[in-house]
């Protein structure tokens, strides 16, 4: 039995309803389990530019900091997507976050739910088998550098930057998670080009000493972004920088049949933050068919790597599993044989998760 607080930060748009269901579940396992989670909530994104003028408020970065895990929902709103000369914006509430709470690697399961294999545009012979653990780096690269504009504005410019440091530390986490998996690791990069990326592979490849048992491969992010539609399957775990990454993982989503099926965590040396890879997706906010499954998945993360809860973690995968075997399916990872009364939506697909734990 173990006491645990537990900060909701929902954000915008379908986060508020995905994260309602991501607590249901962990509230769900203490009960199961004698745990005793208490839970606080708190804003970002849009809603709180609203209520604060800060996407960030500092009450916001107390409680995360002060918290033992934060399930986090989405930030964004169309309104500043289409207007890019807004100052203040939703997503520098996400990225000081990291910043803030030292999030420097983020981490995305892709596995595919033998279920899901008709649900992605990929063929399922060539899916088969898929397992991927991507490590995004996340508080270093083009997007942390210095930015802006210079010649009347006409010409523009973001600065890649990465220390030694950041590369290594990244570099050990895929090293040992590696170790618990098939100790097979590929370090992605653009070294033929960038210098950021040469010294990325230098440090990469000196860490590979210290991990003999892994075997280890490099590619070029190009190449990389090929070999995954062609032959996702023989990844293990991938480590690349924050641009990269961001791109490469949205992409391999597609591995898994929907944004609305993949989980992930952001962690660091303090707090965890634990949220799906999708965004607000306000077309479909507030008519109730988000799928949960991400947020679930990412309690089901949070479990396992902030409290090391691994029975609790397996409990919830299974779950959904389960909900899948018996043919539910949310309307993203329905397909035409799916039949009418078993497409559910956002509170009913939680509550078949909620039966099978
Ligand atoms: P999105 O992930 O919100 O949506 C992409 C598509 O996938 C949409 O058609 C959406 O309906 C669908 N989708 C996403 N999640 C789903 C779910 N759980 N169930 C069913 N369908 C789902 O990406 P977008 O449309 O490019 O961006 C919308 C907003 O979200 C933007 O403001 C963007 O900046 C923001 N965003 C935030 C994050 C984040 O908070 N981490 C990530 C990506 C995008």
């Amino acid at each position: 039995m173990a006491k645990k607080n537990i900060l909701i930060v929902p954000g915008d748009g379908i986060g508020q309803e995905v994260t309602a269901v991501g607590k249901l579940v962990l509230d769900k396992i203490a009960a199961k389990f004698g745990h005793e989670f208490t839970y606080d909530e708190a804003l970002i994104g849009h809603v709180a530019i609203e209520a604060t003028g800060n996407p960030l408020p500092d009450e916001t970065l107390v409680k995360m900091k002060a918290s033992d895990a934060v399930l986090f929902g989405a930030v964004g709103h169309p309104k500043y997507d289409n207007d890019p000369t807004a100052k203040v914006r939703p997503e520098q509430g996400l990225l000081k976050m990291r910043k803030e709470l030292g999030l420097y690697a983020n981490l995305r399961p892709i596995k595919l739910f033998d279920e899901l294999l008709s649900a992605s545009s990929i063929k399922p012979e060539i899916l088969k088998g898929a397992d991927i653990l991507f490590f995004r780096e996340l508080t270093g690269d083009i997007y942390f550098g210095e930015k802006g504009r210079k010649n009347n504005g006409d010409t523009a410019f973001d600065v890649a930057e990465y220390s030694r440091f950041e590369v290594e530390r990244i570099g050990r986490k895929a090293f040992e998670a590696a170790r618990t998996r098939r100790k097979k690791l590929c370090s992605v990069d653009k070294a033929n080009v960038l210098e950021t990326s040469r010294l990325w592979r230098e440090v990469i490849q000196k860490l590979a000493l210290e991990y003999p048992d892994v075997e280890i491969e490099y590619q070029f992010v190009d190449a990389l972004a090929m070999m995954l539609i062609k032959n996702p399957a023989r990844f293990d775990v991938v480590v690349t920088a924050n641009l990269f990454g961001d791109i490469l993982t949205d992409e391999a989503s597609q591995i898994a049949g929907s944004m609305g099926m993949l989980a992930s965590a952001s962690i660091g040396d303090g707090t965890g933050v634990y949220e799906p890879i999708h965004g607000s997706a306000h077309d479909i906010t507030g008519k109730g068919v988000a799928n949960p499954l991400a947020s679930i998945l990412s309690a089901a993360l949070l479990l396992d790597i902030s409290f090391g809860m691994k029975a609790e973690s397996e409990l919830v995968i299974n779950a959904v599993d389960q909900v899948l075997k018996e043919g539910y399916r949310t309307r993203d990872i329905a397909d035409a044989t799916t039949p009418a009364d078993k497409i559910l939506g956002t509170e009913a697909m939680g509550n078949e998760v909620l039966k099978f734990i």
